[in-house]
């Protein structure tokens, strides 16, 4: 364990701070149960499940919000969207400098530079899309992916060199990827092999350099449009509905993806000095008579603030550190990931993080509860929530208060028993707070 600790104390005797590096590796849409270590059966996900077995698996792992946009803007600061006005997904236009994290806000990228590291986003931004918003001028030293918040999986169908020649919504899609601030042509290929394949080049030009550095590697898979290439579409023959079929063929690439990244990182001899987060910025959309996400026991699923909307499968690993095969049951968020790399960085933040290091809860350092309590907002429909221990208060939209539900989530995940009218004051308390 303790080799990480013995160089940090050499380290510190000649005044050289050890700086792990970090990998938050995002998936999109992806159920609660869509991954082996959650229970899921007809998706083997093996490298995935490997990160929750050499780590910690989150059997209560939270996003700050439903969907994409704001999830992701709650993700790259550590503070709730709410503090800084990301209530909904940013409006993909180019001409606008105002949907965005604003500029006064610092981002994972922008917090770590100054203490040398070297940053690359790999995949799905939805930060903005005007130019004072590109990752290149959000701290990232490297970029390779898209603006907007999806894109099809298949370079044959980007079919547009830039955003502004898009006409009509949903458009974007078609756009060619970006490399640093350059449009490429790609021929073919399947987009997530081609993401996972710039994370590890990414990866080995690192470990050449000796220098720490930040991998976010946002798959938009396996978020709609359903495209998976043969190679993965044959592994899922035996499930008949189509959906899932596909479904279950982006999650295996995915996961292939997770494996070759692993890989690399073990290969080059990283995976003591490095972390590794594994999420999905939401939970599992219910679309359609026979939704192809499964979101397990949880109710509901993507936009709501039911549990189903906002726990998602959640791991993390740090090698020599952290404990293997460690199951966290106590209420963690994304927006601890940006504290805890923080701390490890000695990195300076201007304003105060909503989240926490996780580091010591997850050693047995601190036994205590890493968040006294956690909140939700969905401003646009009047949706708030709260968990407090296993007490979770919500209300999904509008301003009454009658509306307003309670669970103890210890015996009711599924939130089905109400406990308001039994709890009138701890509802009200939880309203108030
Ligand atoms: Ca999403």
């Amino acid at each position: 364990m303790k080799k990480y600790f013995i160089l940090l104390i050499i380290l510190n005797v000649f005044n050289i701070q050890a700086k792990p590096n970090l990998i938050i590796i995002l998936t999109d849409d992806q159920g609660y149960k869509d991954v082996g270590f959650n229970g899921c059966q007809d998706i083997p996900t093996p490298y995935i499940d490997s990160i929750a077995e050499s780590g910690v698996k989150f059997t209560d792992g939270y996003v700050s919000y439903p969907v994409c946009g704001p999830s992701r803007a709650g993700l790259l600061t550590g503070r709730y969207q709410d503090r800084f006005g990301f209530t909904t997904n940013p409006t993909i236009d180019p001409t606008n400098p105002i949907a965005g994290i604003p500029l006064d806000e610092k981002n994972i990228a922008e917090v770590l530079k100054p203490k040398g590291y070297s940053s690359a986003i790999i995949g799905k931004w939805h930060m903005g899309t005007h130019e004072v918003h590109h990752p290149l001028n959000r701290g990232f030293d490297h970029f390779f992916g898209f603006l907007s918040g999806g894109h099809n999986f298949f370079p044959a169908n980007y079919t547009l060199n830039d955003l502004s020649e898009v006409t009509r919504k949903w458009q974007w899609y078609n756009t060619k990827l970006i490399h640093d601030h350059e449009r490429i042509d790609i021929k073919e290929g399947y987009l997530t092999d081609i993401l996972t394949d710039a994370a590890v080049d990414f990866v080995n030009k690192k470990a050449d350099e000796e220098k720490p550095f930040m991998l976010y590697l946002a798959y938009n898979a396996p978020h709609t449009p359903l495209q998976a290439s043969e190679k993965y579409l044959k592994r899922f023959t035996h499930i008949k509905d189509k959906n899932r079929r596909i479904y279950a063929a982006m999650v295996s690439a995915v996961d292939d993806g997770v494996g070759k990244l692993m890989t690399t990182v073990r290969n080059r001899g990283l995976e003591e000095q490095t972390l590794v987060f594994f999420l999905s910025d939401n939970g599992g959309p219910l679309k359609g008579k026979i939704p192809f996400t499964d979101n397990g026991p949880l109710q509901k699923g993507k936009g709501s603030l039911h549990e189903g909307g906002i726990r998602v499968p959640f791991a993390m690993q740090w090698k020599g550190t952290v404990p293997s095969g460690k199951v966290y049951k106590k209420p963690v968020i994304s927006l601890d990931i940006m504290a805890t790399i923080a701390e490890l960085a000695k990195a300076s933040i201007n304003k105060p993080l909503d989240g926490v290091n996780l580091i010591p809860y997850l050693t047995g350092e601190n036994e205590g509860y890493p968040h006294e309590q956690l909140f939700w907002r969905k401003l646009t429909h009047g949706g708030i929530a709260l968990r407090r221990g296993n007490m979770k208060g919500l209300k999904e939209k509008g301003s009454n208060k009658a509306e307003f539900t309670l669970y103890d989530l210890s015996n009711d995940q599924s939130e089905r028993n109400d406990l308001k009218t039994q709890n009138p004051e701890t509802a009200h308390e939880m309203i108030q707070a």
